[in-house]
């Protein structure tokens, strides 16, 4: 049996090195131009073939796995080409014990990825796995105030995640017609409202799992996880320094000059901080154990001095800078 070379890149109208979503968006353009439901007659066999093709292509293509197994195979090959493995390839698993797909997915995508998908990766998870199969793990942004990450605890956020299809329950079709609630992809939308528990001292970058709230599993498989990714939202008075936090003063001369008992802001709230005389613009004084929380302890506060010069003076002040002046030229 023949099997041609199908050039996934060119059928979704995509450059070879297009990016996830401008594959995402070609496909999402061509699924509804093709689409069989739109079409009747003599046109309509022709869709179900080029929206057979499209799906194809965007099954493998959409897949970094999958994508990366078929561009080894190089640029050389042509559309419609005789295709037969190239003896050569180090590592390359080919499904040659394939039975003819018979209507699902190319010939030569068997070859090269084995299972029979009709329609989808839903459905091929089903017919390769007959037992249940664990749903994916999901990750998402978790956006937080400083204050949230520092004290932890609860909060309630909504979530787009892709749920099997519940009219064609994931395979994408009824009856061997294209599912018109999920165009033939066994996934819909969904908006979940999700209650996280933040544990206290998580920092950007930090990872929140939360079990079984990931992708829905197939034939009773449990969901997978979602993993939340956290960002720390700036904040308007501190900025993040690794383990440590950095905050500003403004003092006024004689503040700087003769040393003062201030206050300044910290995660716990405000504290009162000695400023030592002779403090100079820029000086970063140090709040010992006020930072974030880490392994051993807290890490630092640091505050930084600016140096504030009033504007408008009374007579009474300008008498008296006037007579400081005079005291330093006579130094
Ligand atoms: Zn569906």
């Amino acid at each position: 049996m023949g099997v041609t070379f199908q050039d996934y890149y060119k059928i979704l109208g995509v450059d070879r090195n297009a990016t996830d979503k401008e594959i995402k968006a070609a496909y999402r353009k061509l699924a509804r131009k093709w689409h069989p439901d739109l079409h009747t007659g003599k046109a309509k066999e022709e869709a179900e073939e080029k929206f057979k093709q499209i799906n194809e292509a965007y099954e493998v293509l959409k897949d970094p796995e999958k994508r990366a197994k078929y561009d080894r195979l190089g640029a050389n090959w042509q559309a419609g080409q005789d295709f037969r493995p190239p003896p050569d390839m180090d590592g390359f698993e080919f499904y040659t014990n394939f039975d003819g797909g018979a209507g699902g997915f190319s010939d030569f995508f068997e070859l090269l990825f084995g299972g029979s998908s009709p329609f989808g990766r839903a459905a091929r998870g089903r017919a390769a796995h007959r037992g249940p199969l664990r749903g994916q793990d999901v990750e998402s942004e978790l956006e937080l105030t400083l204050e949230e990450a520092y004290r932890g605890g609860e909060k309630t956020l909504q979530l787009s995640t892709g749920e099997l299809c519940p009219a064609c329950g994931g395979t994408g079709h009824n009856d061997m017609a294209f599912c018109p609630a999920c165009g033939g992809t066994g996934e819909t939308t969904a908006t979940r409202t999700l209650t996280v528990k933040i544990p206290p001292g998580v920092r950007e970058g930090s990872r929140i799992r939360l079990k079984g709230q990931g992708g829905e599993g197939l034939n009773g498989g449990a969901r997978g996880d979602l993993y939340l990714k956290v960002r720390l939202l700036p904040h308007p008075v501190f900025k993040v320094l690794g383990e440590d936090l950095e905050t500003e003063i403004t003092l006024r001369p004689e503040q700087a000059v003769l040393g003062d008992r201030v206050t300044v802001p910290t995660l716990d709230g405000p504290v009162t901080m000695k400023v030592p005389a002779g403090t100079r613009s820029g000086k970063r004084l140090r709040l010992r154990g006020k930072g974030l929380p880490r392994r051993d302890g807290r890490g630092d506060e640091y505050v930084r001095v600016n140096i504030d010069i009033p504007e408008h003076l009374s007579a009474e002040e300008e008498r008296l800078y006037r007579q400081l002046a005079a005291l330093r030229k006579g130094v």
